[in-house]
């Protein structure tokens, strides 16, 4: 595989500040998104990919045509996003490439405080020799998920000047405003037609997410009775104090977010609208099995009920939102979708490695879209932070996977 030039386009992408906009209400969220979607396209029309398309919406689209003689190969897709994180800046972003990495520290020209110390960073152990991609320290990179897209440009570029390598139909999409959980909302599954797809937007080398958390969100609302405070003794109900008693109750040392890892979900309260006669707590729930989100949400039902009750005159009432739900329930369903993944990554010389996603992914939407979709690895680390960092040589490898994806299931149909 040509070496370099994934890292020429990763370097060409993330020039582009993409970044995306939760409080936009536009579709996508910023236009400047759109500049790097059209050159995208652009570029896959240079290299010959045929249906490029770029819709109402700022999808991109586009075919590496079969080349197997079999008539029943099925296409797959692969998919990335375009924006990065509103979290951190993405606006002039500056990639230095650390060549040869020998296990220092590396610290970034522009901010003498933005390190990256292989103490923190044990993935760094790792990567003794191979060349890093850091920003200068003001930035993210946007390796999240532009180490993807140069990954899915060059394994198409490959494969378009290769046409002895045997694949079936290969569809390709770039998509915005993955960051702010809008990356599916106007993803057209029937027009993409393929039978599954791989999202190129995970870290590790080797990695293969099948599993997300399953997903939903929770407003407790708790109405009290505001009166002048001068005169409101026995009349006033403060339903701020009920909604700090019911947070107070939440437990402290699990079901949260800072106590817990692994498989373990969790009920984590993020936003409060408060007022004397009517505050709100806004709250996720999240587990990998979707029956456990009722017993939380119960929990969260009995806590909210008892913070009432101590104050006579207030009442509560809860209204749950479903957001995602574990890809896992329907990738057990097409195991060959995970099964030849994993195949590509040994093929690629990798030992595949699995983690469940403490999140969801556009792939948990998709999924339940009808459109399969586990994550795959792009090498992308400590992303939306300026501490974000890309192996060149991870990026090569999620490539050769990529090729290999299509010529496993060529091979299997
Ligand atoms: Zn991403």
């Amino acid at each position: 595989m040509s070496g370099s030039s994934v890292l020429d386009r990763f370097l060409r992408y993330v020039r582009y500040d993409t970044q995306s906009d939760e409080r936009s209400s536009t579709y996508p969220s910023t236009d400047k998104q759109l500049v790097l979607l059209r050159d995208l396209a652009a570029e896959l029309r240079e290299l010959g990919l045929s249906d490029v398309v770029m819709d109402e919406h700022g999808y991109v689209t586009a075919t590496i045509p079969a080349t197997t003689t079999k008539a029943n190969v099925p296409a797959i897709g692969f998919i990335a996003h375009v924006d990065t994180s509103p979290e951190m800046s993405g606006a002039g972003v500056k990639p230095i490439v650390h060549r040869a990495y020998d296990g220092r520290d590396l610290v970034l020209p522009d901010d003498p405080a933005a390190v990256l110390r292989v103490a923190d960073i044990p993935a760094l152990a790792g990567q003794i020799g191979h060349d890093i991609v850091t920003a200068s320290g003001t930035t993210l990179l946007g390796a999240d998920n532009k180490a993807g897209v140069a990954e899915i440009v060059t394994a198409a570029a490959h494969l378009m000047a290769h046409p002895e390598i045997a694949h079936g139909p290969v569809r390709v999409a770039f998509t915005p405003d993955e960051e702010i959980g809008r990356g599916t909302l106007h993803f057209d599954v029937a027009k993409f037609g393929a039978v599954c797809a791989y999202t190129m937007d995970g870290g590790l080398r080797g990695e293969i997410e099948t599993e997300s958390f399953s997903a939903d969100a929770m407003t407790v609302t708790f109405h009290g009775f505001n009166t002048h405070p001068g005169y409101a003794r026995g009349r006033m109900v403060n339903a701020i104090k009920v909604a700090a008693a019911f947070i107070d109750s939440l437990p402290p040392d699990r079901l949260s977010p800072e106590t817990t890892d692994g498989y373990d979900g969790f009920v984590h309260p993020y936003v409060v609208g408060a007022a004397v006669d009517r505050t709100s707590v806004k709250l996720i729930v999240r587990d990998f099995v979707t029956a456990g989100l009722k017993d939380k949400e119960q929990m969260i039902e009995r806590l909210a009920q008892e913070a009432a009750a101590r104050f006579p005159g207030a009442r509560v009432e809860f209204a749950v939102e479903e957001q995602y739900r574990n890809m896992r329930e329907v990738l057990d369903g097409v195991p060959q979708v995970a099964d030849y993944a994993r195949d590509a990554i040994r093929r690629a010389g990798i030992e595949p490695r699995s983690r469940p996603i403490r999140g969801g992914t556009d792939g948990s939407r998709l999924s339940f879209m009808g459109l399969p979709t586990p994550n795959v690895f792009a090498g992308k680390q400590n992303f939306h932070s300026r501490l974000e960092w890309v192996a060149v040589q991870d990026m090569e490898k999620a490539v050769d996977v990529i090729v290999e994806l299509c010529r496993v299931w060529e091979e299997r149909s």
